[in-house]
């Protein structure tokens, strides 16, 4: 079974940290009313369904369309990111602006940092969310410290990457 801490329980300090902002992954939709709220996050009953053993924490930073992030909110993230004592942190996160986020960490230094969300919600049958979490969960593990997009079955640089919005799907820039 997973070993799921709690801020910082015991001292002891997750292999991943799961930072959650929002964004479509989390959304609920009510049909008669045509909108949405971000409801709890999904990560926690993903990671369980999946079995995952290694340890980790999952800590709501936000919940939040993408589209309505502020330069606070990213500063917050970035705080967040630095102060906590794991190494390797996931942040779920809109798609619209998640390769500004991954800017705006940019100059966070020492750490494995994967940003990923997913183009439909994660409550929905047919959804990218699952295949996303495991792509970042995977990135987490392997990849070397920086800033990583886990999108469309791919793992993008964080820093060169954009969303083109008419395909849906990210693409890596020079
Ligand atoms: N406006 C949404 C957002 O960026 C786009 C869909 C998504 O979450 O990926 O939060």
């Amino acid at each position: 079974m997973a070993r799921v801490f709690a801020a910082k329980e015991n001292g002891a300090v997750a292999d991943v940290l799961v930072l959650t902002t929002g964004g479509t992954i989390d959304k609920l939709y009510f049909d008669a009313l045509s909108t949405y709220q971000i409801g709890e996050s999904v990560v926690d009953r993903v990671l369980k369904t999946a079995r995952v053993t290694l340890s980790y924490r999952i800590a709501e930073v936000m919940r939040k369309d993408s589209l309505e992030l502020t330069d606070d909110d990213r500063a917050l993230i970035a705080r967040t990111v630095a102060d906590a004592p794991e190494q390797r942190i996931i942040i779920t996160h809109g798609t619209d602006t998640m390769a500004q986020t991954a800017q705006a960490l940019g100059s966070t230094a020492g750490k494995t940092i994967v940003l990923v969300g997913a183009l439909s919600p994660a409550r929905f049958a047919e959804s990218d969310a699952t295949f996303n979490l495991g792509m970042a969960f995977a990135t987490a593990q392997v990849a070397a410290s920086g800033i990583w997009i886990a999108m469309n079955g791919t793992v993008f640089d964080g820093l060169r990457v954009r969303k083109d919005r008419a395909a849906n799907a990210f693409v890596a820039v020079e």
